[in-house]
C-alpha cells in the first residue's frame, strides 16, 4: 500500500530502479525521513519516489528560508525582476523534461490540442515573464501642512505554500513568483499525489537563485498542517478543496497568519435561449472537459433553455464521442484519466447517483485501462437534488439542467456555497450583460470558460476562497503595506 491507501490496484511495473527525488531546501538536495512511490494514474505504473519530510527538516528548511529573507528582502526590484525571467528560462530550457513527469504522475497528456503539460510548463514560463514586468510603487498619499505620507509595499518574509494535484507545476509557479518577485523566500509543499514535476522544477530553480529563496518540502497533511500553524511563517497561499482550505484558515489563527484560499469552485454555465448551439459546442465542452474536468474554474453544471436543451446535449454527445481517452504520453490522446483513486470513485458515485435518481446516461463515464481513465460522460435530466449538480465532482462528467426563464436559470447558478467563476453564452449583447451581472463569482465569462491570463486577477467569492492571484493586486498578496509618516521640522 503507498500513501494513498491504493491498495487494491497493485503497481504494474515496480521496478525497483525508477528516480528517488530529493526536497531542496538551503540551496542543498535532502533525503527526506522516508520515500512514497508516486503512481502513474494511467496504469498505475511508478514514476519515481518522492521523498517524505519530517517536521524538523521543515523546520530547518524554515530557517534557510528566514536567513536567506534577509539579503533577498533587500534586494534591488530590478534583480528580483530579473530573477523571474531567469526562472522563465530554467522552465524553457527543460521544458521536455518537465512536461513528461507532470504527464506521467497527473495524467493529462502532452499535447492534448495545445491543452496539455507542454501548456502547463508553457504556462510557467508564461507566468514567470509576465510577473517580471508587474511592480507596485510606493505612493505619497498626503502631502500638506508639514506632513508627507509615503505608503510601501514591503516583503513580508517568509511564505508557504500548500498546492493542489490538479495542475501540481503551474499552480506552485502562481503561488512562489509573485512572492519571490516581491522579496519574500517560500516553502512549497506539494500535494503527495504529484510531488515529482515541483521537486524536480525546484532543484533545477535552485541553480539561478540564491540557496533559500525557494524550498520544497514534500509530505501530506502534517506538513500542511504544521507549514499553515508554524509561528515562523508570515503568510500562507493555499490551493485546494474547500474542506482542507477552511483547516488552513483555522490552524492559520493560531499566529494571526494571513492566507490567500484559492478554493474549490462549482461552476454553473447558462446558455441563453437561441445561442449558436454548433459554434459554441466545443467551447462548452473544453469549458468542462480541460484536463479531464480536474480544473478548479471549469465548468462543473450546465443550465440550457428548454428551446435548445435537446441540441446541446446532441452536440456535446457528438465531442464526446471523438475524444480519444487515453494514455497522456501517447501523441493522440485528448484526454487523461483521473488522477487518483478517490476522485475516480467519487465521480462515478455521482454518476451512478444520478442514473438512479432520474438522469440518462447520454455518453460516457466507461473506465478505461489498469488505472483511474474515464471517458466523458455527459447527463441530461439533471435537476438540483443531485449530488452531482449541487458539488463539484471535479472529473470527466456533466451534468445538463434543463430551464425554462432566465430568472429561474440564475437562482440556480447562484444557489450553491461556491462562486469560484461562472458563464453565459449567446449573442444578444444586453441579456448576456445582464446575466453576467447577476452571476455571483470572482470571474464571470461570456462566451467562455476556464481562460486565465497571468495579467488578470483571479479568486473565489463565497467558499471558493479568499483573496486573489495574478496581476497588481495578485501581487499585493504578497506585502505588507508600510506607512512612512514624516513630519518636516521647523
Ligand atoms: P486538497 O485540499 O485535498 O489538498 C490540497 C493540498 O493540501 C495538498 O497539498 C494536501 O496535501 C494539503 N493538505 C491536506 N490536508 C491538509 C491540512 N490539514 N493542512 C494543510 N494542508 C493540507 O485538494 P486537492 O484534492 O489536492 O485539489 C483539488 C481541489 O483543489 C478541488 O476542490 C479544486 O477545485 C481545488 N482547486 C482550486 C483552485 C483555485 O484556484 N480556486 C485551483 C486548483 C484546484
Amino acid at each position: 500500500m503507498n500513501l494513498f491507501g491504493q491498495k487494491d490496484k497493485k503497481p504494474s511495473m515496480v521496478m525497483g530502479n525508477e528516480k528517488i527525488y530529493p526536497m531542496t531546501y538551503g540551496g542543498a538536495q535532502v533525503e527526506g525521513i522516508s520515500r512514497d512511490a508516486v503512481l502513474n494514474p494511467f496504469d498505475l505504473s511508478v514514476v519515481g519516489y518522492s521523498s517524505v519530510a519530517s517536521l524538523d527538516q521543515l523546520d530547518d528548511a524554515v530557517r534557510c528560508a528566514r536567513k536567506a529573507f534577509e539579503s533577498w528582502s533587500t534586494r534591488p526590484d530590478s534583480q528580483r525582476a530579473e530573477a523571474c525571467l531567469k526562472i522563465a528560462k530554467v522552465f524553457e530550457d527543460n521544458a521536455q523534461e518537465l512536461s513528461r513527469l507532470i504527464t506521467q504522475e497527473q495524467g493529462k497528456p502532452l499535447n492534448a490540442g495545445g491543452f496539455g503539460s507542454g501548456f502547463e510548463v508553457g504556462g510557467c514560463i508564461g507566468w514567470c515573464r509576465a510577473t517580471s514586468i508587474l511592480k507596485i510603487d510606493d505612493k505619497k498619499i498626503l502631502d500638506a501642512d508639514g506632513v508627507t505620507v509615503i505608503q510601501k509595499s514591503v516583503p513580508m518574509g517568509v511564505i508557504g505554500s500548500i498546492t493542489p494535484w490538479n495542475w501540481p507545476l503551474l499552480i506552485a509557479v502562481w503561488h512562489f513568483i509573485p512572492a519571490i518577485r516581491t522579496g519574500n523566500t517560500v516553502i512549497i509543499k506539494p500535494s503527495p499525489l504529484t510531488p515529482l514535476s515541483t521537486l524536480r522544477a525546484v532543484e533545477l530553480i535552485n541553480e539561478v537563485l540564491p540557496p533559500g529563496v525557494l524550498n520544497v518540502v514534500p509530505g501530506g497533511a502534517e506538513i500542511g498542517a504544521a507549514i499553515s500553524s508554524h509561528a515562523d511563517i508570515d503568510k500562507v497561499v493555499f490551493t485546494g478543496s474547500t474542506a482542507t482550505g477552511r483547516r488552513v484558515m483555522a490552524s492559520a489563527s493560531e499566529n494571526i497568519t494571513p492566507c490567500s484560499l484559492e478554493l474549490g469552485g462549482n461552476d454553473a454555465a447558462i446558455v441563453l435561449p437561441g445561442a449558436p448551439v454548433a459554434a459554441m459546442a466545443p467551447g462548452l465542452f473544453f469549458g468542462k472537459f480541460i484536463n479531464a474536468g480536474q480544473t478548479c474554474g471549469s465548468i462543473q453544471r450546465l443550465y440550457v433553455h428548454e428551446s435548445d436543451y435537446e441540441a446541446v446535449c446532441s452536440a456535446l454527445v457528438e465531442l464526446a464521442k471523438t475524444t480519444n481517452v487515453g494514455d497522456g504520453l501517447l501523441p493522440d490522446t485528448d484526454l487523461g484519466p483521473v488522477q487518483n483513486k478517490a476522485q475516480f470513485e467519487k465521480v462515478r458515485e455521482m454518476v451512478g447517483d444520478a442514473i438512479k435518481q432520474g438522469a440518462q446516461l447520454l455518453v460516457g463515464g466507461e473506465s478505461i485501462g489498469e488505472g483511474y481513465a474515464l471517458t466523458p460522460a455527459i447527463l441530461s435530466h439533471c435537476t438540483h437534488d443531485m449530488e452531482i449538480v449541487a458539488k463539484e465532482q471535479f472529473g470527466p462528467a456533466l451534468p445538463i439542467v434543463k430551464y425554462s426563464s432566465i430568472d429561474q436559470a440564475i437562482a440556480m447558478a447562484n444557489s450553491t456555497d461556491s462562486g469560484l467563476c461562472a458563464s453565459v453564452w449567446g449573442t444578444d449583447p444586453d441579456l448576456l450583460q445582464s446575466v453576467s451581472d447577476r452571476l455571483i463569482a470572482g470571474t464571470v465569462y461570456i462566451n467562455t470558460h476556464a481562460e486565465l491570463n497571468p495579467m488578470v486577477p483571479f479568486g473565489g467569492v463565497k467558499q471558493s476562497g479568499i483573496g486573489v492571484l495574478f496581476g497588481e493586486d495578485g501581487l499585493k498578496s504578497f506585502v505588507n503595506t508600510k506607512i512612512l509618516y514624516q513630519r518636516s521640522v521647523g
